[in-house]
């Protein structure tokens, strides 16, 4: 009959779309593998700096380290495009490694107050050589290890969990911050939290995204701050935008805070603008100091 026909018929039309589809998406995504290769070599890597804030105070506390890749023809490409392909073709090891030297090097010219956080892939911490990177690192670019806070995904943590466990040790030895990112979203967020001596948590965004419109997010919010003063863990919110949503966090005592209100992911030249605009920042206080 006429409907199965043409129903069979769009429904191979869409077939034939859909593996075309797949083969150009196959493309694009083999294109970018390539290209990644030669990324750092050829400085189009780049770190943009987040700030991180006290909520009571509003005070600048530090910064996230987010990675872009400037791509001559393709232009600004985001992580979410990127790091699954340097995941899948175990560049993300190197990239990895870029990373972490540059966000070090750079903090270390700041003004000894602030902190950065560098985000760690699970393939990363699959390695038995992270902490001795970290370690290295932070002798080279002279940076205290009490600065630099390193953020790991639930998903980095389920593979091998005795071997993570090992690792975010070793971290923690060297006296770096460990910070459990994204929290909630994982598979099985409390039971990670149990089994790892997380130094912080930090809330998803998609949480506190619908904080004021949804009483399921303001609910889980308010319980992850209570979890994390229970525990005597210090709670971070991502994505915070409206005074509205800041309002919520302040109220409920979540120590801080990231997201656009207080600013969007900048590059470097920029944030160390914002922390000479900062009344804390060391050059302004000790100027002051003299003029006094
Ligand atoms: P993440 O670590 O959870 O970082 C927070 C993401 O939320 C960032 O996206 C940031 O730009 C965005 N964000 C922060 N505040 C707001 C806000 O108020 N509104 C909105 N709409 N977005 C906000 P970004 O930079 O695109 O990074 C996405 C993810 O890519 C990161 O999520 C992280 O998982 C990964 N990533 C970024 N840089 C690196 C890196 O150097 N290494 C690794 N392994 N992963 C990275
Ligand atoms: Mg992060
Ligand atoms: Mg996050
Ligand atoms: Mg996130």
């Amino acid at each position: 009959d006429m409907a199965a026909y043409s129903a069979k018929n769009a429904g191979g039309d869409r077939m034939s779309l859909y593996s075309e589809g797949m083969e150009e998406f196959n493309r694009a995504r083999a294109a970018m593998a390539i290209d990644l290769k030669t990324a750092v070599r050829k400085g189009q890597l780049e770190l943009l700096y987040q700030p991180q804030n006290e909520t009571s105070t509003r005070k600048l506390k530090g910064f996230e380290a987010l990675l872009r890749w400037n791509h001559p023809e393709r232009g600004l490409i985001m992580p979410s495009e990127f790091i699954p392909i340097a995941e899948s073709t175990g560049l993300i090891l190197e990239l990895g490694n870029w990373v972490l030297e540059q966000a070090c090097r750079q903090a270390a010219t700041w003004p000894e107050t602030y902190t950065v956080a560098v985000n760690v892939s699970p393939m990363q911490l699959a390695q038995d050589t992270l902490p001795l990177q970290v370690a290295a690192v932070l002798g080279r670019t002279g940076l205290s290890p009490k600065r630099l806070e390193i953020e790991i995904t639930e998903s980095g943590l389920i593979s091998d969990q005795h071997h993570a466990l090992k690792i975010v040790q070793e971290l923690k030895d060297l006296g770096v911050c460990v910070t459990m990112d994204d929290f909630g979203t994982g598979y099985s967020s409390l039971a990670t939290l149990q089994a790892f001596p997380f130094d912080k948590i930090k809330i998803d965004r998609g949480f506190v995204m619908s904080l004021t419109s949804n009483e399921q997010s303001a609910a889980i919010v308010k319980s992850t701050i209570l979890l994390g003063s229970s525990l005597r863990i210090p709670v971070l919110a991502e994505g915070v935008e409206t005074e509205d949503q800041l309002s919520f966090l302040q109220e409920e005592g979540c120590e801080a805070v990231q997201g656009y209100l207080f600013g969007k992911p900048l590059p470097h030249a920029e944030c160390l603008k914002l922390m000479r605009t900062d009344p804390t920042y060391f050059a302004r206080s000790t100027l002051r100091k003299k003029q006094a």
